[in-house]
């Protein structure tokens, strides 16, 4: 079973149900969305397929709904634009189109508030690069430092910035309103930039009892000073570093992975490294040795999650590219399970006290087959997972929306049971359920967390037990 779990993001080569199906056999455990991209009409119905997959297949892959987010774009163009290194072209807040203005529009008014002289203004995650030279009105003049092809809306970073852009749009909030009602499972939300925006989407989902984990993208200069709030505050994070690295020095970006690698364990938050993992398999069938690293790293790391973007949206290989991260995640873990003991993470309650006995048990013992939490919200299954046990964890819940949900969670698998008011009749079911997937656990150890009747009341407890 590999620890590391797989994300795909989901576009035009992968939509069909025969695609999520086999990318699922293939190793996905999360389809992402992306709502920078397609209409709700186009989204719903690839939720739709995904949800009947579940029900055909008996998987719990989860959906993710990953926010556009407050971009500075550029405008539309009729044809693409040459920019060559040297010229001066006008970014312009003007509202119209570039080829009637002789200029080159930009969707975001407070743009030239947020520039100064001397700026540099990255075009396309840093494609081609621009230097602003003087600010007149509405004006914005730019030498180009880095030129190429400039195609509609693209998108810009101001490297270093704080920006005063409003972090959730009104087509966020729309889209998280279609999320809420399309039951997804996790919300990541896109350029926060510290832990109050979070706050606000998680008051709101619980206003609407909406079940959806909220996942705060790291791509922000921003938000990269205020981590500690922002582990607090959400549920997961994800290293977003298409755009952290036109935001911050991309010399920077691996260290403040390694850095969130830590963090999530001590904030025993769920940790996902993003984009360009597998880059040049959107046109080749194999990666390149760089990008083996890249995917070795953020295993070794033990983060929870790795991803694919473009690659599974749009590339031409979308199976490969799963294929080959599920072949680098296995043979990195075959190597650092034997070697590396549960991570050190401080209990910071009573329950994640009772989930570093269970795994300190289960470490001790050289026979356990799996260590069984049996779960309603998922809680007792991320604390248990933040320790990176050796052994599997089986997270057993009654709840769909929790076994997708704890499909995120590093070294975790899902089993969805019928609880019972008696805890032990609980038990007797999941292993029931468990043993159907997978009979090779007959008469193997495992270690049990779950609650057991003492007296009247109802107390978590670590127990040894056989399948
Ligand atoms: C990123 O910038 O790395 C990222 C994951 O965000 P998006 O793909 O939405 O630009």
């Amino acid at each position: 079973m590999r620890r590391t779990k797989i994300v795909a993001t989901i576009g035009p080569k992968t939509e069909s149900y025969e695609m999520l199906r086999l990318l699922a056999e293939s190793g996905v455990n999360v389809f992402r969305l992306n709502f920078s991209h397609g209409t709700h009409e186009w989204h719903g119905n690839v939720m739709d397929r995904i949800s009947r997959l579940n029900q055909e297949t008996g998987r719990h892959c989860a959906v993710m709904l990953d926010t556009k987010g407050p971009e500075i774009r550029t405008g539309d163009l009729r044809v693409p634009i040459e920019l060559r290194k040297g010229q001066e072209i006008i970014l312009t807040v003007e509202h119209g189109r570039s080829e009637e203005l002789e200029k080159i529009t930009v969707n975001y008014d407070a743009f030239i508030h947020d520039v100064e002289e001397g700026d540099r203004v990255l075009v396309d995650n840093g494609l081609m690069t621009l230097q602003v030279k003087k600010i007149q009105g509405k004006n914005v003049v730019c030498e180009v430092l880095d030129g190429g092809t400039l195609g509609s809306r693209r998108h810009l970073n101001l490297p270093g910035k704080d920006v005063s852009l409003d972090s959730l749009t009104e087509k966020d909030w729309n889209d998280i309103r279609f999320g809420i009602e399309k039951k997804v499972d996790f919300l990541a939300l896109s350029f926060v930039r510290g832990p109050r925006e979070i706050e606000t989407v998680k008051k709101f989902l619980r206003k609407e009892k909406a079940d959806i984990s909220v996942i705060a993208k790291i791509e922000t200069l921003d938000a990269t000073k205020h981590l500690a709030g922002i582990f607090e505050a959400s549920d997961g994070i994800m290293v977003a570093r298409g755009d952290l690295g036109a935001e911050v020095p991309f010399t920077q970006v691996p260290l403040l992975q390694w850095e969130m690698a830590q963090m999530a364990g001590r904030y025993q938050k769920f940790s996902i490294v993003a984009t360009q993992m597998l880059e040049s398999m959107s046109r080749s069938p194999i990666p390149t040795r760089a990008e083996v690293s890249d995917v070795f790293a953020a295993v070794w790391q033990r983060n929870d999650a790795i991803m694919l973007s473009g690659e599974t949206a749009m590339g031409e290989f979308p199976l490969k590219a799963v294929q080959a991260m599920h072949d680098i995640a296995i043979e990195t873990e075959t190597n650092y399970l034997r070697k590396r003991a549960i991570r050190k993470v401080e209990p910071t309650d009573e329950r994640s006290e009772f989930c570093k006995n269970a795994g300190t048990a289960a470490e001790d013992l050289d026979d356990i087959a799996g260590i069984v939490v049996v779960t309603k919200t998922g809680y007792m299954a991320n604390l248990m997972a933040a320790f990176r046990p050796r052994s599997p964890i089986f997270a057993v819940t009654n709840q769909a929306s929790t076994a997708r949900q704890c499909e995120i969670l590093w070294g975790t698998e899902s089993f969805l049971v019928h609880f019972s008011e008696d805890p032990e009749k609980t038990i007797e079911q999941a292993v029931k359920v468990i043993l159907g997937k997978k009979p090779e656990l007959k008469k193997k150890k495992y270690v049990l967390l779950s609650d057991i009747l003492v007296g009247e009341a109802l107390m978590p407890a670590v127990q040894i037990r056989t399948f």
